[in-house]
This record gives structure tokens, C-alpha cells and sequence, in this order.
């Protein structure tokens, strides 16, 4: 098994990355999970499916955030990824593996940061002298990509990437679930990257608010300014986008109007 070392910890390579340190895993999850990797203590920073697969495995203690436990149904994992509207519904509170998983994670080495918005219940983790911040944020890669980095609530999310970037100061490496592994010093540059990305979304989102639109149109607007060619924006990436996208809308001063096509927006001027 190949492994990196950032500060104390062992990273194994992957999507997501995979964190070990003196017993405890992060994230364990995608091609990882093939792997023979027991911990006393597995760790998720949150719900969705390439996160959890160490939660299935026998530990001592497992943890989940509460708000993400929707996570462990396929159902609730459809419905939290294209968009629902009745959150409280058992339906997606509903938790396979429960008797595991204690509401709170007490452990003197580890601090558990709550950076919502890619996920409502999203954490991220100082284990030793790192810190691994799960999909809180993005290589540069997967964002150009996709386009709009996958944030159910955007404008959380730029306030948990404020939070990570003071503790980041305090930490000898800084670790993403998908995205390369660097240096300390060229992951506060990929900090400052994804704060900026997030506010040139932002005026992309309102320059395609100029006259009605659908949130579907807007992810649509902006994926063709960014560079997008027509037959790369599938349907699948303007649902996904569309989260992100009506995030972003309601934190902005817009005009709503229901139609045919769906509900509409426009700048407020
Ligand atoms: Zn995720
Ligand atoms: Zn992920």
C-alpha cells in the first residue's frame, strides 16, 4: 500500500484520500475501501458515498455528523444529492448502522470542526499536526471540471473556508479528499484559489441574472462562459450544478416569478 507523509499522518493516495494516523482513519472510501485498512477509530467527514465505506468496517468507534446520517441510505443519498425540500422527513434520517454511531465524537487527539456547506453536516478533522478537510474544498482540477464546486449551501461553505483558512496557520499539513496532495505552502495558495473561484462564481451567477432565468439556465449561462463546449454540460452536471447554483441565487438580491418552465429569477434592479 502506498502511502504519503504529510506532517505525522500517512496519507493513501486516492479519491477521496485517505487519512491514518496512530489508529484513526479519515475517510475511507472509493478505490480505497479495496484496501485492507483497520482503524480503532473511523472517521467520515460526511454522508455521501465515497466517504463511508470505513463506517462498515468493525472499529472500536465510528463517527458520522448527525445532519449527515441521510447518508447511509441509498434513497436519502439520491434525494441530498439532486435536491430535496423536506429535510425533517424520517425518510432521509433514516440510519442503517446506528447502535455504531454516537451523536458526538469525544477524543483528546482529535478536534472535530464543523465546516457545513458542501454537505449540511460536513466536518472537517485536526488529528496530530493536521488538518484533513474532507470536500470543504477542491483541487483545481476537479472545480474547472465540474465548474461549480458541489456546495448545497455556497454561502456556508465560503464561511467554513474562512474558518479552514485561520486553522490552517496552526497545522504542519493541510489534506482534501479530492485533489493533489501538496505542501503546506501550496495548499494555502489552493485556499486562496478556491476563495477566489467562489467570488468569480458569484458574478458569473449575477451577469446571467440580467433578464428571467431558470436556475437551470443560469448553471447552463455560466458553464458556457467559463469555456464549456455545448456537448460537455450533460444533463447530470446541470442537475448536480443547479444545487450550487441556487445557493448562490438565494444569497442575492433577486425577483422571483413562477412559470411554466419552473420558478425564474431576475437581478432586483
Ligand atoms: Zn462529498
Ligand atoms: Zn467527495
Amino acid at each position: 500500500m502506498k502511502t504519503l507523509k504529510i506532517g505525522k499522518a500517512d496519507v493513501v493516495p486516492g479519491s477521496p484520500n485517505t487519512l491514518l494516523y496512530d489508529g484513526i482513519v479519515v475517510d475511507l472510501g472509493g478505490k480505497n475501501s479495496e484496501l485492507p485498512i483497520q482503524g480503532e477509530i473511523q472517521l467520515a467527514t460526511h454522508g455521501h458515498a465515497d466517504h463511508i465505506a470505513g463506517l462498515f468496517r468493525e472499529a472500536k468507534s465510528k463517527f458520522l455528523p448527525p445532519e449527515d446520517r441521510w447518508g447511509i441510505s441509498l434513497l436519502g443519498r439520491r434525494m441530498a444529492v439532486y435536491g430535496f425540500s423536506c429535510n425533517e422527513s424520517s425518510l432521509f434520517t433514516y440510519d442503517l448502522i446506528k447502535e455504531d454511531l454516537q451523536a458526538t465524537f469525544k477524543d483528546p487527539e482529535v478536534q472535530v470542526i464543523s465546516t457545513p456547506g458542501h454537505t449540511p453536516g460536513h466536518v472537517s478533522y485536526v488529528i496530530g499536526d493536521v488538518l484533513y478537510a474532507g470536500d470543504a474544498f477542491f483541487g483545481q482540477r476537479v472545480l474547472e471540471g465540474f465548474v461549480f464546486p458541489f456546495y448545497v449551501d455556497f454561502w456556508k461553505a465560503m464561511e467554513s473556508l474562512a474558518k479552514i483558512k485561520e486553522i490552517s496557520n496552526s497545522v504542519e499539513g493541510i489534506v482534501i479528499s479530492h485533489g493533489p496532495l501538496y505542501d503546506k505552502r501550496k495548499m494555502l495558495d489552493l485556499i486562496e484559489f478556491n476563495i477566489n473561484y467562489g467570488q468569480k462564481l458569484v458574478n458569473r451567477v449575477k451577469d446571467s441574472l440580467s433578464d428571467w432565468v431558470t436556475s437551470q439556465q443560469v448553471v447552463v449561462k455560466v458553464m458556457e462562459g467559463m469555456g464549456k463546449k455545448v456537448e460537455e454540460i450533460s444533463p447530470t452536471s446541470i442537475i448536480m450544478n443547479e444545487r450550487t447554483a441556487l445557493s448562490i441565487i438565494n444569497g442575492l438580491n433577486v425577483d422571483i416569478t413562477t412559470t411554466i418552465d419552473g420558478v425564474k429569477f431576475r437581478l432586483h434592479h
